[in-house]
């Protein structure tokens, strides 16, 4: 479920399509997707726009939102680091 506020969502969960698969959840660098009790919950304010999810998603349920790209406001729980 995404929080109140649909235009400042980064990602969109259209949860008629998701199949519960978590894959989603094991890639967002950041861990701010939450799979739980079949339900799936994106806490906006941390992501950083990554895009991960969304490509990882098998049946597109996750797309981008109207604040897709914008500056996360929270801080990360984890930074992913490429070498
Ligand atoms: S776009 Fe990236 S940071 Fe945002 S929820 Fe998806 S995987 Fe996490
Ligand atoms: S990757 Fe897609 S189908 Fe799998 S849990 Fe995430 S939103 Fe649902």
């Amino acid at each position: 479920m995404n929080p109140p506020g649909v235009a400042h969502s980064k990602v969109e969960v259209h949860h008629g399509r998701c199949i519960s698969c978590a894959g989603c959840v094991g890639v967002c660098p950041v861990d701010t997707i939450t799979l739980r009790e079949l339900s799936l919950t994106i806490e906006q304010d941390p992501c950083i726009s990554c895009g991960l999810c969304i490509q990882m998603c098998p049946v597109g349920a996750l797309t981008p939102g109207p604040a897709y790209g914008s500056a996360p406001t929270a801080k990360a729980n984890r930074v992913l680091v490429v070498s």
